[in-house]
């Protein structure tokens, strides 16, 4: 096992774990992020609604950046697979595909994945036409022919609040019994929302554009957008590995400051029950680093751990020989009589 125990460990390189990454950094804590290279921010490529960027930045620049302003941070970004957590204590041991690891705080940043429908041509659209989330993507198909894969009243409701930007809605159910419930079969019948029910065979594209639904019944569907409802799988496991409860969808349980139910271990962005989106994530992750400082301080102020005043002493930064980190075994302790 590691013979470093780093006073925090951030699994996730996506917007949650980045920006508490930088939170910690500037807070002096030693900091590790983990990350296997999965973020989902690089399926969008015009991050529309990144506040800072009004001519929107691509979801991988915008990964790059966060990189790039951690490590001037000192926070040290490793690239592995977390595949197992333990809590000894009250420290918590990771086993990665090529290493282990150990801290006393941990944050899981880890996200979730879209599970798109399997059509043959969806792959390519992914981001350009096709779309997981109308507060992303909605504002940039106004007016476009819009089609809504799903089946359940999440669909019905996504289609129904489509048509604040455009009047042409419509659901395609891809050969599934359309189970709504009754007031959502009121609404579509009210606001007349088509609805097709035999499956889609191939998604008609160009370079990611799409032109058309090719439908099981040799109908050919003009459609310019599509936004899809199938599914999410939450990357909770580590969580529920040792033991923290999760909600109905699988969804890691957290408090307003982003603690699970383990002592030690927060969760922040898409892996906990927020909305999905880039700046709530970094909202969140920011939320935990403050909430995860503030609890290493109290234990310091436990355990007689800060360092003490040092006079007229110059006072360096973290990797100067001064270096007055509470981590550094060097720097004189305050020991009560
Ligand atoms: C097509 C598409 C378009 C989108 N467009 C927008 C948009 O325009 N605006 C917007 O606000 N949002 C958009 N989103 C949503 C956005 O991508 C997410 O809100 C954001 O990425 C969430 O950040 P996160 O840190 O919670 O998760 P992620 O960014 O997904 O990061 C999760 C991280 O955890 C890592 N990880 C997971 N498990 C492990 C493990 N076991 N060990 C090590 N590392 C692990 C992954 O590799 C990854 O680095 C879009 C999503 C998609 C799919």
């Amino acid at each position: 096992m590691a013979d470093i125990i780093r006073d925090v460990i951030v699994i996730g390189g996506g917007l949650a774990g980045l920006s508490a990454a930088l939170y910690l950094g500037r807070s002096r804590r030693d900091t590790m992020l983990i990350e296997s290279g999965h973020s989902m921010a690089v399926w969008e490529p015009d991050v529309q609604n990144s506040l800072g960027f009004p001519e929107g930045i691509s979801g991988l620049s915008l990964l790059e950046k966060g990189r790039a302003h951690v490590t001037r941070y000192g926070v040290g970004i490793v690239q592995d697979d977390i595949r197992e957590i333990a809590r000894h204590g009250e420290v918590f041991e990771l086993q990665g595909a090529s290493e282990q690891y150990r801290a006393n705080r941990l944050l899981l940043a880890t996200g979730l994945t879209h599970l798109p429908p399997e059509i043959p041509g969806v792959r390519e659209c992914l981001g350009h036409s096709l779309f997981f989330c109308k507060d992303c993507d909605a504002y940039r198909v106004q007016g476009k022919r819009i089609v809504v894969i799903g089946a359940n009243d999440e669909a019905v409701e996504y289609a129904l609040a489509m048509l604040t930007y455009s009047p042409s809605v419509s659901i395609a159910t891809n050969g599934n019994d359309l189970r709504c419930g009754h007031i959502q079969a009121e609404w579509l019948k009210a606001y007349q929302v088509p609805v097709r029910r035999d499956r889609i065979v191939h998604v008609e594209h160009e370079d990611g554009q799409i032109r058309a639904l090719h439908f099981e019944k040799e109908v050919r569907l003009e459609t310019e957008a599509v936004f899809t409802t199938r599914g999410d799988v939450y990357h909770a496991g580590l969580a529920e590995g040792v033991g923290a409860d999760l909600d109905r969808d699988g969804q890691i349980k957290v408090n307003e400051d982003m603690r699970s139910s383990v002592p030690g271990l927060y969760a922040a962005g898409c892996v906990t029950p927020a909305n999905c989106q880039m700046i709530i994530a970094a909202g969140q992750g920011a939320t935990a680093a403050q909430a995860i400082n503030r609890d290493l301080f109290e234990q310091s102020l436990r355990t007689h751990s800060l360092p003490v005043y040092q006079g007229g002493a110059r006072f360096g930064v973290r990797g100067s020989k001064e270096s007055l980190s509470a981590s550094n075994p060097a720097s004189r302790t305050f020991a009560p009589e």
